[in-house]
């Protein structure tokens, strides 16, 4: 029988990239602990921060929130309705479900209340789903934050989603990507917040399995326009490796940060500007999201697009 590692008590949880097993409630601390050391570590931010959590509905964003809150952070929420069918209707309901069991407060915007939910982004400017929709997410991340006064921002980025980030940049050398891959990056703008990934080094699997024994009831299933993403591609090869050798993706993605990332700092696009249109960060005259918004509008309605092109900040 396999003995939990903390109180000899019967495993049922093995952690192989750490070669340790654990009953339910040591994985709970033992998962919990992991991700306080690391908010500690890289100075994510400390139990007087105000920090906003995205939240997706998913079991990354949740288990997160759950274990923010648990370890005394002031931890709010921020759900965005994306517009992508049933998938989105169900990602709101289990957010606004966790955030009323849990007691915590939960901001949501619907990008359909303006019109430009994910799918017409896509439509209108024929562009991936997910390319649309990073760049509204990006945008209304950082917008709220700075309407509502958040300095950090939290995202369940974990160590699976970061060593296929990883692999996809160094795979087609996409410098720029490289220089900014990090858990914690800087406001470099007075209405950007520090963006930070306190689950960076926890697998999809301990964020799935605490999930489970914390009782969160999060969204099964994927969003519709995940399937056949390079992400998934760069996920699948990454854990046959994995498999035959425990523990590589965290060598991966630690010594990237050690010894790989300072190769490539002088990549980094440098601070952005204003966007004359919106005032939020841009690294052009006006920022992507409002670039993307402003040719939706002039095949949609070209009257609306030809008033806002001329909109001051
Ligand atoms: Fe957005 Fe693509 Fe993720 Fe769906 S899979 S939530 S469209 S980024």
């Amino acid at each position: 029988m396999m003995k939990c590692k903390r109180c000899r008590a019967k495993a049922e949880v093995q952690v192989r990239q750490h070669n340790a097993a654990f009953c339910r409630t040591c994985f709970i601390f033992f998962f919990q602990r992991q991700v306080q050391r690391t908010v500690e570590k890289y100075r994510m931010f400390t139990p007087a921060d105000d920090v906003l959590v995205a939240v997706s509905g998913g079991k990354d964003s949740l288990a997160l929130w759950d274990v923010l809150l648990a370890l005394g952070y002031r931890a709010t929420g921020l759900h965005l309705g994306l517009g992508i069918g049933d998938y989105s209707g169900r990602s709101t309901a289990k957010s606004e479900a966790f955030a009323q069991h849990r007691g915590a407060r939960l901001i949501t915007v619907n990008l359909e209340d303006d019109g430009h939910a994910v799918p017409t982004l896509a439509r209108f400017t024929n562009r991936a789903a997910c390319a649309a929709c990073g760049t509204a997410k990006r945008h209304h991340f950082d917008r709220i934050a700075y309407e509502h006064g958040f300095a950090v921002l939290a995202t369940g980025h974990n160590l699976d989603d970061e060593a296929a980030r990883l692999l996809g940049n160094l795979l087609h050398w996409q410098t720029h990507h490289l220089a900014k891959q990090h858990p914690v990056l800087e406001a470099t703008h007075e209405r950007f917040a520090r963006k930070v990934k306190p689950l960076f080094r926890i697998t999809e699997y301990e964020a799935a399995v605490y999930a489970f024994v914390r009782g969160i009831d999060y969204v099964l299933e994927e969003c519709p326009n995940s399937a056949g993403a390079s992400q998934l591609t760069y996920k699948d090869a990454l854990n046959r490796i994995e498999a035959a050798m425990p523990g590589t993706k965290l060598t991966f993605v630690q010594e990237f940060l050690r010894a790989g990332r300072p190769n490539f700092e002088t990549d980094d696009a440098g601070a952005p500007q204003s966007c004359e249109g919106c005032g939020m960060p841009a690294f052009a005259a006006r920022c992507s999201y409002c670039r993307l918004v402003q040719e939706v509008d002039a095949k949609r309605r070209p009257d609306r697009a030809a008033r806002l092109a001329g909109a001051q900040p």
